[in-house]
């Protein structure tokens, strides 16, 4: 019987034979949209703060954040092999020779086999991408794009200042080059709807994504979308737990078989989120919410999938 959906763990195993966990890290770096090379104050839903481990927070070299991070797992977990997550920021707008000097202490680390790098689509070019494949020669590379949506008013009005089309023209070069591509997704944002929402699980479909995350919109404190809330509630509408699960047992419906869903949900702790509350609702029952919608329906990911 094949797989109601492709799960990351069943991406990783392609390619690791032993089991691999990722380790989040703070490269240091900004973004175009936070130091006034594309406008000030960041994407309106952004606050780094909110999904940043405590060991990352800290000024700490990235050497600290790797032992602190492995420390943290092999506690939980027993001793493992790595992948490094360069999560907070745009951790590809520095000079090569910066990132070089980040990456490379990274990849040199005990039991790290991997690095996965979160960019935007416009923080990538060609000589970025040959310097990635050179450094693929020697340990596992994936990009991770900021995607969040197809829709070109939507991507203006929460001011993330790039278009679709460099998404498009980012993940394509990149998967030229032979380096994994994964992409992240927020659904409900304001004035989508749900045919929106599916047509960019239609769109993102064509591309040669490895993974995907997908986010419901959650309003954090300290960002210009809390303030907007604030003021124009009406904006923003939520989705319930279950009418979330059901969307997404659609969505999965269109989106390529091939591509991995790494997370359905985002889970912001409360302290630092607004709105929706989901009652203490965790990935976990989220996913399994889906899964049984998707087994009453017969629904099954790609199935209404057209390349
Ligand atoms: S969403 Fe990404 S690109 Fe936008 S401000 Fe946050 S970290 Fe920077």
């Amino acid at each position: 019987m094949k797989n109601i959906y492709k799960s990351y763990q069943d991406y990783l195993s392609e390619i690791f034979p032993y089991k691999v966990r990722k380790i989040p890290v703070n490269s240091g770096f900004t973004c175009p949209t936070r130091d006034g090379a594309k406008s000030f104050g960041g994407c309106t839903y952004c606050n780094n703060e909110s999904f940043s481990p405590w060991y990352t927070k800290q000024n700490e070299s990235i050497l600290s954040q790797i032992e602190k991070g492995i420390n943290f797992f092999s506690d939980k977990y027993g001793k493992g092999k790595y992948l490094v997550y360069f999560q907070s920021y745009t951790n590809t707008y520095s000079s090569i020779k910066e990132m070089n000097k980040i990456f490379t202490q990274a990849a040199n680390s005990n039991d790290v086999v991997g690095l996965i790098i979160g960019t935007r689509p416009d923080c990538i070019n060609e000589e970025i991408l040959d310097y990635l494949k050179k450094l693929s020669e020697k340990l596992f590379i994936a990009v991770e794009f900021g995607i969040e949506t197809i829709h070109e008013k939507t991507l203006k009005f929460v001011n993330r200042g790039h278009t679709y089309r460099d998404s498009e023209k980012a993940v394509l070069s990149a998967d030229k080059k032979g380096i994994h591509t994964g992409a992240h997704l927020i659904l409900n944002l304001p004035g989508e709807t749900k045919k929106m929402m599916l047509e960019t699980a239609v769109q993102i479909s064509q591309l040669p994504l490895k993974t995907l995350k997908i986010h419901q919109l959650q309003i954090i404190k300290n960002t210009i979308m809390a303030r907007q809330f604030c003021k124009n509630p009406e904006l923003f509408i939520f989705f319930s737990p279950e009418e979330y699960s059901e969307f997404i047992a659609e969505f999965l419906e269109f989106l390529n078989p091939e591509t991995a869903v790494e997370r359905f949900i985002s889970e912001t702790p409360p302290i630092f989120r607004i709105a929706p509350d989901w009652k203490g609702i965790r990935h976990n029952d989220i996913l399994k919410m889906i899964i049984s919608v998707m087994k009453t329906g017969n629904k099954q990911q790609g199935r209404l999938f057209n390349r």
